[in-house]
């Protein structure tokens, strides 16, 4: 069966007043030297075929061209692979990242952080391209012959409303974007945001959660279909790497901060760049894929959680007190059930945590 492959690249140009994600600002040869360690670590996994690779951060166009290709060439990838990279917009004009190597690097699928369409959102988040810049990238990789394109929307920014949120959809499907994924801002502990929390004009529980509905129901309009909690796509653009995830099936995580679930066991790099160039050792994590865990991530796609699947998957069918539990869901319009499966609808989805506790216990 072949695997998912995950790189963690872990350098930003600077640091966004949201986010927690691992990452340093790269200085001297630091990208050479980590291109190095994680072209070292993926030659311990010559007998493995990937069929789907995902360059993840950090920003991982901030490393260019030369040295996605140098990783894809160390590892054995095949020839039908979906092939992501995330991308800042901020490093994709005319000199910035070069799509058309990337294309020829295998590189078929961009996902980029357009988070909203108003320049204001924009500013409040700190993020340094314009609306310009971000057409022009998606432009650039369009013209390069990469068309899947996915972009991120984030809900809950200071100062978005309604109207705001409907442009930066039409924003996505003016530029032909395949897939958008959505993301509700969480203040993260130790951020920036965290510390001035109070001062920021952040929308109320309820109010983001009209956002998610509306953006759901925007996004579908236009013709995607949501597929899991965060993502929507047109038929046959879902995300086949984090299907994966999904789906619980395994995958090898590369570079400081990644995560492996490989064999049934899980393990992961410390969030420490100089510590993984030292020495790439790998913590254990314990193991992984049984039926509770299965089940709390196929509940987070809207085909949820299929009675086939469990049972050619653990040789038992869904228990029964789970089907129980979901019907009185369904009566409140928060989860679909019929005789093979269990699924959350999208109003479902804000309250997922607790749903899926529910019926795990
Ligand atoms: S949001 Fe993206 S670009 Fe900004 S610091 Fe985080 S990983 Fe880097």
């Amino acid at each position: 069966m072949p695997l998912g492959l995950y790189i963690h690249v872990p350098f930003c140009r600077g640091k966004c007043p949201y986010c927690d994600f691992y990452s340093v600002i790269p200085s001297g040869g630091i990208i050479d030297e980590y291109t190095k360690c994680v072209c070292k670590q993926l030659d311990g996994y010559k007998g493995r075929l990937f069929d789907t690779v995902y360059f993840g951060g950090g920003t991982p166009s901030v490393i260019g061209a030369d040295n996605i290709s140098e990783i894809i060439e160390s590892a054995n990838i095949d020839s039908n692979a979906e092939i992501t990279v995330e991308c800042n917009p901020s490093d994709c004009g005319e000199n910035g990242f070069d799509f058309d190597k990337a294309a020829i690097a295998g590189v078929n699928r961009i996902s980029m952080g357009l988070q909203s369409a108003a320049e204001s959102e924009r500013k409040a988040l700190g993020r340094r391209a314009d609306m310009h810049d971000v057409e022009n990238a998606v432009r650039r990789a369009q013209r390069a012959g990469i068309d899947n394109i996915s972009l991120d929307i984030m809900l809950g920014i200071p100062g978005q409303s309604e109207e705001t949120l409907k442009r930066s959809v039409d924003f996505c499907f003016s530029v032909g974007a395949k897939h958008i994924s959505t993301y509700i801002l969480k203040i993260e502990e130790g951020t920036y945001f965290d510390k001035v929390k109070d001062k920021l004009d952040l929308p109320d529980e309820d109010e983001t959660a009209d956002l998610y509905l509306r953006c759901a129901e925007l996004i579908e309009r236009g013709g995607m279909k949501q597929y899991e909690i965060s993502n929507f796509a047109f038929p046959g653009f879902e995300s086949r790497h984090n299907l994966k995830y999904w789906h619980c099936e395994e995958y090898i995580g590369a570079g400081p901060a990644a995560h492996s679930f490989v064999d049934g066991k899980r393990y992961y790099y410390e969030r420490n760049l100089s510590e993984y160039l030292k020495n790439p050792e790998p913590v254990s994590d314990g193991s992984g894929g049984d039926f509770e865990e299965y089940a709390m991530l196929a509940l987070r796609l809207t085909e949820g959680l299929q009675d086939i699947r469990v049972f050619e998957r653990f040789g038992f069918h869904i228990p029964e007190k789970i089907f129980e539990k979901a019907k009185k869901y369904e009566r409140n319009g928060l989860m679909t059930v019929d005789d093979g499966s269990v699924s959350l609808t999208t109003r479902g989805f804000l309250v997922s945590n607790a749903i899926i506790g529910d019926l795990l216990i």
